[in-house]
């Protein structure tokens, strides 16, 4: 039986019009492999709709992943574990399934000194639940604040909030570096408290808890947003030394200056 002659004009303005770009450039190839290899219609239709799913889901993958702003080249696999025994590659990648957690609005919080590699494991994570199909956002927590500043003196903090409802993940990298002296720290509570139980915070410091009097106004406005972060949180102390300096000295053992040692020359032998 031979099929009736289609107007493939009018299929590609169709096809336009119902928004199936994969569909519409890939249907002259796969229709002239169907006839040649005798495929059912359903058949042909099923193999179409898939690539129309999965290209539907790789640009929203690429449209998370650059508004998410993470650091580039800081992934699970370019992380060394070794380097730090109370972080293992178990637990995280449990995190990044997402499951659980991210529903719940469930806080993770990474403390240590600089260098230890809490940026690079935020974003690290913040990748993966991306590839997991949640969306994330990384910030340095002073320039977030700074935003909101900005928001709060055009009387538009609420919404400026309810906009990062979006984000499943917000990453808060250096809250430490946050001084209450930046004036009006109080918008960084403001965003504690709004995503307190409703949607997570991963945030990075390199300071206890103890010193956290020097990022909000007051001392009870500090417990209050301690008490929000930690009441459901996974805390990984990253007590180590800094894989930077160890990865300078290394380079250095081996007669080169250590200045010159770039990331991608720190992977461990
Ligand atoms: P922190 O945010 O704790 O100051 P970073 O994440 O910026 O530390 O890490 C400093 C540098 O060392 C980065 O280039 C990072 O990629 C690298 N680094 C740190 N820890 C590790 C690790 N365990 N494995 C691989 N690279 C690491
Ligand atoms: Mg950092």
């Amino acid at each position: 039986m031979t099929s009736p002659n289609i107007d493939a004009a009018r299929l590609t303005l169709a096809l336009n019009e119902l928004r199936l770009p994969a569909i519409k450039t890939l249907w002259p190839r796969f229709a002239e492999q169907a006839d040649k290899e005798g495929w059912s219609a359903a058949h042909l239709l099923s193999v179409l709709a898939e690539h129309e799913l999965a290209e539907r889901d790789r640009r929203r993958t690429e449209r998370h992943l650059a508004q998410a702003r993470l650091l580039p080249g800081k992934t699970i696999d370019t992380f060394d574990f070794a380097a730090i025994p109370m972080v293992s590659k178990a637990h995280i990648n449990a995190i990044t399934a997402g499951d659980g957690w991210i529903a719940k609005g469930d806080n993770i919080l990474l403390f240590g000194p600089p260098g230890v590699g809490k940026s690079h494991l935020s974003c690290a994570i913040g990748l993966a639940l991306i590839e997991n199909g949640y969306r994330v956002l990384f910030t340095r927590t002073t320039d977030l604040v700074q935003k909101l500043q900005q928001a709060r003196r055009d009387l538009v903090l609420e919404s400026a909030i309810a906009k990062l409802d979006k984000f499943h993940l917000l990453i808060l990298d250096d809250i430490a570096y946050v001084t209450k002296d930046q004036a009006e720290t109080s918008v960084l509570f403001e965003l504690i408290s709004a995503r307190y139980e409703r949607r997570s915070m991963l945030i990075t410091a390199n300071k206890p808890f103890g010193a956290w009097d020097a990022i909000f106004p007051d001392p009870a406005m500090t417990l209050a947003a301690v008490d929000r972060l930690v009441h459901h949180a996974t805390i990984f102390e990253m007590n180590v030394e800094s894989y930077r300096r160890k990865a300078a000295q290394k380079a250095k053992g081996r007669g080169r200056p250590a200045t010159i040692a770039s990331p991608a020359e720190m992977a461990p032998d």
